[in-house]
């Protein structure tokens, strides 16, 4: 019988506490035979204590081990890679990413996420396509992934239920940002859904959960050993995210964008971006081509056609209409215009976000439903120059009210002023 009450305490000293201890907690309580109350306090005493290294591969293992596992390789015959982000405002990478890796030949099948407050989930944009159904069982996700080369669905139940319910109690008791956590909370996922080669992308700014540089690369490294512990090959990439990531910022607008990217006509840091993750995706995978060879393949990719086109089988095969005049539309559209004239010297991506939120776009609590129409478009970005008047960005919004409100807050979430503004690259760095 598992003491729970005397593993609280050694972790509330600051002791290490044994792999196997750590292990029994977790299946206990992913079993209900360890109580809410004693988990939280562990997660509390976790959050001040932190944990080991060991610990936290410890609690990787036991969340994998709390349910089904899933070999894409084995499945499919061919090295399968994966990438996850850690989530920001504006982040349609996925979106862009799966197809073109598709066209490229190399099979993707991703498990994905719901978004929380200020920042979206990939699942809440697919389903901003009508149609889209992002709940496949897991013969139909292999199935797909073979057949049509792309596949990406909400993680099945079967999956890590012990990371489902201790993120529902790290949600409510102020424990979600502690980085041992996270980065088992993460990597028992991306583990468990069995690819092989992982591309991680750690968002480091306002918009993101990582608001220093330092943070963000201490996350990284810890996933980065989690999965290299378990065997995985990981590449993790360190993005900026202190202003939104492309232009479009709510479910239906960012896919939308997504597919003028896949088309070669997106916004020039969010297509730099695409890019850049698809090299390192095919360097990873088992096409045998290093990431120049990659982003030459990937950009053909986009030039061609290709990419397009493995957009429409993908979402066809998932039930959703892929032409973009069939995503949904808001009724109302405000600008924002500048106040002055000047250069963006700032954009603060949480606040954008949070006027995403206020339209609609996304969830202040778990069981409210998402507009998938509304959202801002960021027109002008940092470092951009404006005259008086300007359109700095479009409002869509379900009425008037929530317009002029939004449309307040984005203008609120510029600075604009009469210095040079620093060049800031949006890939800050690379760990291997
Ligand atoms: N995303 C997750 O999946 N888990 C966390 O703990 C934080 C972000």
């Amino acid at each position: 019988m598992i003491r729970a009450v005397e593993l609280i305490e050694r972790k509330r000293d600051g002791e290490e506490i044994g792999q196997s201890d750590i292990r029994e907690l977790v299946l206990a309580y992913a079993r209900d035979e360890v109580p809410d109350y004693q988990l939280a306090a562990f997660c509390m005493a976790t959050y001040f204590r932190g944990l080991s290294s060991a610990e936290t591969y410890a609690l990787t293992e036991a969340m994998i081990q709390s349910g089904a596992t899933l070999d894409l390789g084995d499945e499919l015959g061919r090295k399968v890679v994966d990438k996850h982000s850690t989530g920001g405002v504006g982040d349609k990478t996925s979106i862009a990413v799966a197809p073109i890796v598709a066209a490229c030949g190399v099979p993707f099948g991703k498990m994905s996420g719901r978004g929380l407050g200020h920042t979206g989930g990939t699942l809440d944009k697919l389903e901003a396509i009508p149609g889209f159904r992002v709940e496949l069982t897991r013969e139909e996700f292999v199935q797909q992934v073979r057949e049509v080369g792309v596949a990406i669905i909400s993680q099945t139940a079967d999956l890590v239920p012990a990371d489902k319910k201790l993120y529902a109690l790290r949600d409510v008791t102020a424990t979600v940002e502690n980085v041992s956590l996270i980065a088992a909370s993460i990597m028992s996922k991306k583990i468990a859904a069995g690819a092989d080669a992982i591309l991680l992308d750690v968002k480091v700014g306002d918009g993101a959960f990582m608001k220093t540089e330092e943070d963000a690369r201490l996350l990284a490294q810890t996933m980065l050993d989690l999965g290299n512990r378990a065997g995985r090959q990981v590449v993790c990439l360190l993005t900026d995210m202190s202003q939104p990531l492309g232009r479009a910022v709510g479910n239906g607008l960012e896919v939308g964008e997504a597919v003028e990217t896949i088309r070669g006509e997106g916004p020039h840091d969010f297509a730099e971006l695409v890019l850049d993750a698809c090299a390192r995706l095919l360097a990873l995978s088992d096409l045998g081509v290093d990431e120049s060879e990659g982003r030459t393949r990937a950009e053909a990719a986009v030039a061609d056609g290709s990419a397009l086109a493995a957009y429409e089988r993908w979402v066809r095969a998932q039930g959703g209409d892929p032409h973009p005049r069939a995503l949904p539309r808001a009724p109302v559209v405000h600008h924002v215009p500048a106040p002055r004239a000047g250069t963006v010297e700032d954009l603060s991506a949480i606040a954008i976000g949070r006027a995403a939120l206020h339209l609609g776009a996304g969830r202040a609590a778990k069981d409210d439903v998402v507009d998938h129409a509304v959202g801002v478009v960021c027109l002008r970005k940092r470092g951009d120059t404006v005259t008086t008047g300007d359109a700095l960005a479009e409002v869509h919004a379900r009425d008037e009210q929530r317009a002029g409100e939004a449309a307040a807050d984005v203008a609120a979430a510029y600075t604009i002023g009469d210095g040079e503004v620093a060049h800031r690259p949006l890939v800050l760095d690379v760990l291997v």
